[in-house]
């Protein structure tokens, strides 16, 4: 196996949907690992026996990962090598196992990369979207107040922002995004991708919100949805996300004009754009 020195843990990325996409360094690795790490050992089953992998296999999720940890610093240190997968793609993005990393530096066993899909980079790579810098957001909160609030703070972004979308939260979230970043913000909707109904939809956000909302189509499946960082050189509301964080924070405690008016006088923030920020958000 072309490896410096076997690690403690290996992390290890798998396909995000077509199975053809596993690496044949992904296969020699896991076949040659003492126990699989796994999101949900059922479900990961599918892909082992689908390569003709036989190992034994531990479950490790949001729900157990701090419990499980011990046990596996502990198989590691008697000399066992793991590995870690997740569902699909690659660990730790948007998947478990950050904890697991981290415990492992702290007991300084080595952690080894095993590079492969990852639905926000594959998507990034066929957006049409600025690519040199990016910001990648996951999951937004599912709750309409909290997603409101988290988006406020990503409109002055100047970076293109990768999202992780459910397929039945998609069309309120393009909506949403029109409303708040502006409808003629352009942007991409990447379903299934690899798979039998790929998609790739570049529009503006009001052109994927319109097509997005007469097919029904659209709402089914995996999604990552890129938008377009706002041009830092056209005048937008001229509020930064820490000032505009700040002041949404302080109007929980004062009331909108209060804040408006410290914000203006410590920050120079002009209070009428506080005020519309503020009347986006009722
Ligand atoms: N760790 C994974 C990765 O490397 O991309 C992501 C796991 S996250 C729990 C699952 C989300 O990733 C899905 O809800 C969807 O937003 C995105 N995703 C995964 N596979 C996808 C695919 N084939 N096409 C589009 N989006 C996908």
């Amino acid at each position: 196996m072309p490896i410096v020195e076997a690690p403690a843990l290996w992390v290890i990325a798998t396909p995000i949907g077509n199975l053809a996409d596993i690496s044949k360094r992904a296969v020699e690795v896991m076949s040659a690992v003492d126990c699989i790490v796994a999101e949900d050992t059922r479900h990961s089953r599918i892909l082992m026996t689908a390569l003709a992998i036989n190992k034994p296999m531990l479950s490790l999720h949001e729900h157990n990962e701090l419990q499980r940890i011990p046990q596996l610093l502990e198989k590691a240190r008697a000399g066992e090598v793991l590995g870690l997968i997740s569902d699909a793609g690659t660990p730790l993005i948007s998947d478990p196992g950050f904890k697991l990393v981290q415990a492992f530096h702290q007991a300084d066993l080595n952690v080894s990369p095993v590079p492969g899909a990852c639905a926000a980079i594959a998507a990034l790579s066929v957006a049409g979207l600025p690519s040199n810098r990016f910001h990648f957001e996951g999951f937004l909160p599912a709750k309409i107040k909290a997603r409101q609030k988290r988006l406020q703070l990503l409109s002055s972004c100047t970076e293109t922002m990768i999202f992780y979308e459910s397929p039945k939260r998609l069309l309120g979230t393009l909506e949403m995004l029109s409303e708040i970043f502006g409808a003629e913000r352009m942007a991409c909707q990447c379903r299934e991708l690899t798979k039998r109904f790929e998609t790739v939809n570049q529009g503006t956000l009001s052109e994927l919100a319109a097509y997005v909302s007469a097919d029904a189509d659209q709402q089914r499946g995996e999604q990552v949805l890129l938008v377009s960082g706002s041009d830092p050189t056209v005048a937008g509301d001229g509020i930064d996300s820490v000032t505009r964080g700040l002041f949404l924070d302080l109007c929980q405690m004062l009331p909108p004009g209060r804040a408006a008016a410290l914000l203006a006088k410590h920050l120079g923030v002009s209070r009428k754009m506080l005020y519309q920020l503020h009347n986006q958000q009722k």
